[in-house]
């Protein structure tokens, strides 16, 4: 058994974390490549390495003096090392940053955090430390060339059978360090369970997986103990972000399970991500809800309309020319809507609107209030009677106007409009609904 073990920024922010780590490790001996995030925050009010290192590099551009910032940065590591009691002589390392800041990338200056926390991590657990630099294999176009990564994994095997890698960055063809997106050591340790051929990718984070709905709004909601790929894309992209969305794709093509597990309360269940779990019929309906706030929808009415062919195209197309995706189209016989991201079309929108008239002269066209939209999502609401009639019934009690209604094809979810002003109380009662709908699942399993 192979298990990709990776440990977010939270996992590894002093040593205290770091002790949690090495128990988790050595509870397991298929534990034995571990990718690592830089040291992030020791409580609300600390900073992430990885955000002082972009202020260090801003200082740089700017020709302000870096290095109290940089002793601040060189302390939280040498803090580290002095309480574990570590000899692994990052000293050097930050006194050949501190010389060369000037002349570093900024890429090759964030990527700093990974490196030495995981160089840390690497001499507290006793394992091989293996540079990112050497091992993700990116192209120029910041995609990832997998053949090259594997190639260098195979080399590297052939020396070692356990290493810690830090995650966030790669290098180029040319060679020069390259980071990903923020967040991005998930998607290193995704590419590695890939590149290994893992049985497991084990993401381990400050949370116990994923939740039923958002904590902020809803009261201790139930764990997610386990959600398909589809399904957590629908809910990572209506605002339910615990795993980096990118980390998802290298592992889906392969059907490798990732585990998203919590450092601080490492007995929890945690959630479980694979392909492979049939839905249902006497399952819960639901597994998860999620929203987000601020859509708008261009309302266009037109005579006739239905009988034109290519009205709908030509109107899209002017959306296309100014770059907005468009999220959803709830149409009617001779009228439709367009709902798009608000922010996707702030700067623009009345010249839009002002060429959609031009192009289509439409008889009506109008902007709507921002509103919310809210998506239940879940693998066994397919083909399923029942499910739409809860959520609305349990919204017209709630006394939530809904504003639009959509159903993805694959009949995964349903998407309800409502005003930003409903947002809390529409999340609430779905999950109440839902929740309560999950309880009879379970009873009607152990009859
Ligand atoms: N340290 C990077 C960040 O803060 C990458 C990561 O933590 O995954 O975005």
């Amino acid at each position: 058994m192979i298990k990709i073990t990776k440990f977010g920024g939270s996992s590894v922010a002093s040593a205290e974390q770091f002790k949690k780590v090495k128990a988790i490790i050595e509870s397991d001996e298929s534990r034995r490549f571990v990718v690592i995030s830089a040291a992030g925050k020791r409580n609300s009010k600390d900073n992430k390495i990885t955000d002082l290192l972009y202020l260090c590099q801003a200082h740089v551009t700017y020709h302000v003096d870096y290095l109290p910032l940089f002793n601040l940065i060189a302390e939280r590591f040498l803090e580290i090392k002095r309480d574990l009691g570590l000899t692994t002589p990052i000293e050097d390392d930050l006194e050949d940053m501190r010389v060369r800041l000037p002349e570093m990338s900024v890429d090759e200056i964030v990527s700093r955090g990974e490196f030495l926390t995981s160089k840390l991590m690497a001499d507290f657990l006793g394992f091989p430390f293996v540079d990112a630099k050497d091992i993700v294999a990116m192209n120029f176009d910041g995609t990832f060339n997998f053949e090259e990564t594997s190639a260098r994994l195979i080399k590297v095997l052939e020396k070692c059978d356990r290493f810690v890698m830090p995650g966030f960055y790669g290098s180029l063809p040319d060679g020069a360090v390259r980071v990903m997106s923020r967040g991005g050591s998930d998607i290193s340790g995704s590419i590695l369970a890939r590149c290994i051929n893992a049985d497991i990718y084990e993401n381990w984070t400050d949370v116990s997986g994923f939740l039923m709905a958002d904590p902020r709004i809803v009261k201790n909601p139930r764990n997610i103990e386990s959600i398909t790929f589809s399904e957590l894309r629908e809910l990572s992209y209506m605002g339910a972000s615990v795993l980096h969305e990118d980390a998802v794709f290298p592992l889906r093509e392969r059907n490798i399970p990732i585990h998203v597990l919590n450092t601080n309360r490492p007995n929890d269940p945690g959630t479980i991500v694979q392909d492979n779990i049939a839905p249902d019929p006497n399952g819960p309906m639901v597994t998860g809800i999620a929203g987000k706030k601020d859509f708008i929808a261009i309302e266009i009415s037109k005579k006739n309309m239905s009988n034109r062919v290519g009205f709908v195209r030509q109107v899209l197309s002017v959306l296309e020319q100014y770059g907005v995706s468009v999220e959803h189209i709830p149409s009617g016989i001779d009228s439709f809507s367009v709902v798009v991201n608000k922010s996707d079309v702030k700067q623009n929108i009345y010249e839009i609107i002002a060429r959609i008239k031009e192009l289509m002269q439409p008889d009506i066209i109008r902007l709507t209030d921002p509103f919310a939209l809210i998506a239940t999502v879940g693998r066994n609401m397919n083909s399923r009677p029942g499910t739409s009639g809860r959520l609305f019934a349990a919204l017209g009690k709630a006394g939530v106007n809904i504003r639009m209604i959509a159903q993805g094809s694959a009949e995964l979810n349903i998407i309800v409009g409502v005003s930003n002003k409903d947002f809390n109380t529409a999340i609430a009662c779905l999950y109440e609904t839902f929740s309560e709908e999950m309880d009879e699942a379970k009873a009607r399993v152990n009859q």
